[in-house]
């Protein structure tokens, strides 16, 4: 089974976007004011050839996001990107996840699953090439996103968009609650990792000697995770620090490649199967 890291360009977020700074309470105001950016940080997404048939975990950012017209619709981002210049994006069409998928030999058409780990603008701004796929988000994110979108442009998602809205009856993923089972063969299952947002998810595939953690945004990279530092953008910092125990629990008995959306060595570790090390933090 192959496994692909696609990135589709480069973001730059406030440095209290990464890292939470001060209290909690004042953690969004925090953002705003915070007049310094990280370095570019990927935007991954990934790609899974299964023999049940291919899967894509999120679908990145959208090219589009070079032209202010592109969040006028949506009058919160508008003012973010305005005002507070909340998100740097740097995508060219190229970037973009449907071109790289046929670079690599694959057609979005053949896609049968887009997991979205969450409807964040930089998870969902590729959703336009997956009209066929059976797009699966998260009923908790789905419903709070349609009721007040933190992050997400609902302005921007395709007319067609209705996703397969799933909660997680199956039996659970030692140690997350609740687990939605996705292939007959039993190796891909999608777990609740709540806090970065309404109901962030998060897709385990279990290979025969190594797990890979689909990780979304529950962190911004490995030793965020190992050292359980918050980030600063959290929907619900005690579900973050709770989704945070739970993955440090799971990589500590399984052997795990850790894959978060926006950590620059993810795509090494991937190429390596490197998997997370006791870091003594
Ligand atoms: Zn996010």
């Amino acid at each position: 089974m192959r496994v692909h890291a696609i990135q589709t360009g480069v973001l730059q977020i406030k440095s209290a976007h990464r890292t939470l700074r001060g209290p909690e309470a004042l953690r969004f105001p925090s953002i705003l004011l915070d007049p310094t950016y990280t370095e570019p940080l990927p935007i991954y997404t990934w790609v899974i050839e299964h023999p049940e048939g291919l899967i894509v975990v999120d679908t990145g950012e959208s090219a589009a996001t070079a032209t202010p017209d592109y969040f006028a619709c949506d009058p919160v981002w508008a003012n973010l990107q305005r005002w507070a210049g909340f998100i740097r994006f740097q995508v060219t069409p190229e970037h973009e996840i449907g071109p790289q998928l046929q670079r690599l030999g694959l057609s979005p058409n053949d896609v049968r699953w887009v997991i979205l780990t969450h409807l964040h603008t930089d998870h969902g701004g590729g959703l336009s090439y997956f009209p066929k796929a059976d797009i699966v988000v998260g009923r908790q994110e789905y419903e709070g996103h349609r009721q007040r979108p933190l992050g997400a442009i609902p302005c921007r998602w395709p007319s067609w968009f209705a996703p397969h809205l799933i909660d997680y009856p199956h039996s659970p993923v030692w140690p997350f609650p609740g687990a939605y089972r996705l292939t007959q063969a039993g190796d891909v299952h999608i777990v609740p990792t709540p806090g970065h947002s309404y109901g962030h998810q998060s897709l385990i595939l279990q290979t025969h000697d190594v797990a890979y953690f689909f990780a979304g945004d529950t962190s911004f990279s490995e030793q965020q995770l190992q050292a359980k530092g918050l980030a600063g953008i959290v929907h619900d910092p005690r579900q973050a620090r709770q989704t945070l125990q739970y993955i440090n629990d799971y990589v500590e008995l399984i052997p795990t490649v850790y894959l978060p959306s926006h950590d620059p060595e993810a795509g090494r570790r991937l190429a390596e199967r490197r998997t997370v090390v006791e870091c003594g933090c």
